[in-house]
C-alpha cells in the first residue's frame, strides 16, 4: 500500500464532533475526555463535616461526554421515565492527570470549576438498583449534564467552602455548601485515580447535597455554587 501520507487521516465516517466546554472570559473551549460521577458525597446535615470515622470508599459511575449541555440550553425531559430528579454538583475539570494521584498533588491536576446537574432517570435507576444492573439508563441519557461555563483555578482557586443550591421555580430544593462533601475534591481525584488513569480532559461530577427531586416540563431550574457560577435552564 503506498499512500501519501496526509495532514489528516480519513475515516469512513465524519469525525464526531469534539465535546468542549466554554470557559468564563476566554474563546478557547475546554475539550472533554471522559465523564465521571462520584455517588453520594455529601453528609447529611446532622453529621459533623469532613470526619466521619464510618465513611465507606466512594463510588463511580459515568456519563458521556456528548450528555454534557453547555451555554445556558434547555433540558428536553428524556423518554422512558416519569421521575427525572435534579442534583446539582460541584464540577471539577481536569488539566493533567495520571494513576495513583496523591492527594496532596490533586489539585495540580485541576484546570477549573463548573456547577452541574446530574439529572437522573430516578425510576430507572430504581430498577437498575434492585436488579443489580449497571446505572447508565438512569444517569448517562441525552442533555443528562447541564453545565455552567468553567471557571480557570488560576482566576478562582480551589473552594472548599460555599452554598451550593438548586431552585425549581423560585422555590429552593437543594442546599448545602462544599464543606459537607464527605469525600473532599483532592480525596476524590486521588480514589478515581486509584481505578483509572486520569488524563487532561476528564470532568468529575462531585456528587450532590440533600433535597433531590423530580422535574416537569415547563419547569425553571436555577442553580449555583456560590463563587463559581450560576446555572439557569427550562425544563422542555
Ligand atoms: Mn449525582
Amino acid at each position: 500500500m503506498s499512500e501519501t501520507k496526509s495532514e489528516k487521516q480519513a475515516t469512513v465516517i465524519p469525525l464526531p464532533a469534539p465535546v468542549l466546554l466554554p470557559i468564563n472570559g476566554l474563546d478557547a473551549r475546554f475539550p472533554v475526555r471522559r465523564v465521571y460521577c462520584v455517588g453520594r458525597n455529601y453528609a447529611d446535615h446532622a453529621i459533623e463535616m469532613g470526619h466521619d470515622p464510618s465513611r465507606e470508599p466512594p463510588f463511580f459511575f459515568q456519563k458521556n461526554p456528548n450528555n454534557l449541555l453547555s451555554g445556558g440550553a434547555d433540558f428536553p425531559y428524556p423518554p422512558l421515565s416519569a421521575d427525572v430528579h435534579h442534583e446539582v454538583e460541584l464540577v471539577i475539570a481536569l488539566k493533567s492527570g495520571g494513576a495513583d494521584i496523591p492527594a496532596d498533588k490533586a489539585l495540580d491536576c485541576i484546570y477549573g470549576y463548573a456547577v452541574g446537574i446530574d439529572f437522573t432517570r430516578r425510576d430507572l435507576q430504581g430498577e437498575a438498583k434492585k436488579a443489580g444492573r449497571p446505572w447508565e439508563i438512569g444517569k448517562a441519557f441525552e442533555h443528562s449534564a447541564p453545565v455552567s461555563a468553567l471557571i480557570p483555578a488560576a482566576r478562582l482557586g480551589h473552594p472548599d467552602k460555599g452554598a451550593i443550591w438548586l431552585d425549581v421555580n423560585g422555590k429552593r430544593a437543594q442546599q448545602g455548601d462544599l464543606e459537607q462533601m464527605i469525600w473532599k475534591v483532592p480525596e476524590v481525584i486521588a480514589e478515581l485515580s486509584k481505578l483509572f488513569t486520569l488524563a487532561p480532559g476528564d470532568i468529575i461530577m462531585t456528587g450532590t447535597p440533600a433535597g433531590v427531586g423530580p422535574v416537569k416540563r415547563g419547569d425553571r431550574i436555577a442553580s449555583g455554587v456560590d463563587g463559581v457560577g450560576l446555572l439557569e435552564l427550562s425544563v422542555i
